[in-house]
């Protein structure tokens, strides 16, 4: 049986944040319909690919899935495990906003079997947050997570994001205190990226808003790094840091190239070497899956080229690259070409090499695009 992983799209949000390019819309009409089609779409893949799999994970994203009522998850949680061979112990988690959650309402997404909660917080500080357009507040933000722990949440993470326009150091590092001083077990932290189509990018391009440079993104990431790691959180990915044990299992599924199957809109899926991704748009996908049971918009199927660069790239950016398991997959050819390469890398410790295992150093992963750029 393989270790696969369940994705599922919830697209609904309470308003679009200036940064977000993540599918997501602000009325609510359709959402009746979108369970009914998550409903169809999980029972025409479960027919395929239900019989050599168990599925370790579960992921609710968005969108806000927070947003939806308990009741709304748990008839799609209900029909998954109803279709899969879902795991006893799976990791099951929900990406939740602050502001759209209280006690009560958390207490019973544990109830329904949510056992892993992320926390969109992005700062805890109020101009950044008012610069993002977040709903919550510093406030808030603390609640939420408390509330999360009191009612049952062992296993709480936090998104926060770093090198926002005039965010100095201090206030960055002030975030992160913040941050550990509540009971969270995993924090993924990542720089505020520009992406066409939004509004903040739009804002830059006015000159409304400036970004700060590299460098000094590059210097607060390592700051970053140093100050988690010196509190106890240790780095399995670029962006991620967890308690020991407590390193997510549907994003390692991600990291180590097993299977996924993703239900919704946007959602993607690999298995078996093939890519599939289904329609962006929340109206299209509800006509395709009433049409054709599934709304696939495009699928590629992964050559072994790509699929070894995919592979290394996901290994170096995450836990590393275990040899062992590269061999079994790969010819050596590569491995002995670019050895020189990772020595060199060794020396200048950007990575370490232990007999089966390649893996970058904190001062490796600030400079893994460039790495990867040199050898793949
Ligand atoms: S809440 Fe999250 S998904 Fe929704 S618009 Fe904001 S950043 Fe995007």
């Amino acid at each position: 049986m393989k270790n696969s992983a369940l994705y599922i799209h919830i697209p609904f949000c309470d308003h679009k944040c200036i940064y977000c390019d993540f599918y997501s819309i602000i009325t609510s009409d359709n959402v009746n319909s979108f369970l009914n089609s998550i409903k169809k779409e999980i029972s025409y893949y479960s027919e395929k690919y239900n019989h050599d799999r168990i599925f370790t994970s579960i992921f609710f994203g968005g969108g806000t899935p927070s947003l939806m009522e308990p009741q709304y998850l748990k008839e799609i949680l209900d029909n998954l495990k109803n279709n899969f061979n879902v795991d006893h112990k799976a990791e099951i988690t929900m990406e939740t906003n602050p502001g759209t959650v209280d006690k009560e309402k958390l207490k019973q997404f544990r109830q329904i079997g949510i056992n892993r909660i992320s926390i969109g917080i992005q700062s805890f500080d109020e101009d950044d947050l008012k610069f993002l357009t977040r709903i919550h507040d510093k406030q808030t933000a603390i609640q939420t997570v408390n509330n999360a722990a009191e009612v049952g949440f062992e296993n709480i993470s936090l998104d926060l994001i770093f090198n926002l326009p005039n965010q100095t150091k201090g206030k960055w590092i002030e975030n992160l205190e913040t941050a550990l001083t509540l009971p969270i077990k995993h924090i993924s932290t990542y720089s505020l990226i520009l992406e066409p189509g939004t509004i903040l990018n739009k804002m830059v391009l006015n000159g409304k808003v400036k970004m700060q440079d590299d460098d000094y993104d590059a210097e607060l990431y390592e700051t970053t790094i140093d100050f988690l790691n010196s509190m106890g959180f240790e780095q399995y990915e670029v962006s991620n840091f967890s308690k020991p044990g407590f390193e997510c299992v549907h994003n390692n599924a991600y990291w180590k190239y097993k299977d996924y199957l993703g239900f919704g809109t946007s959602a993607h899926s690999f298995v078996d070497g093939k890519r599939w991704w289904n329609y962006t748009s929340l109206k299209k996908y509800i006509s395709e899956v009433e049409l054709n049971n599934n709304a696939v918009m495009n699928s590629e199927t992964i050559t072994n080229e790509q699929m070894h660069d995919e592979y290394v790239m996901l290994a170096l950016r995450s836990s590393g690259l275990d040899l062992n398991e590269y061999k079994k997959r790969f010819s050596e050819d590569w491995i002995s070409k670019t050895l020189p390469y990772f020595n060199l890398l060794q020396e200048q410790n950007l990575l370490t090499i232990e007999s089966d295992w390649i893996k970058l150093t904190p001062k490796g992963y600030a400079v893994c695009d460039e790495i990867l750029k040199n050898i793949l």
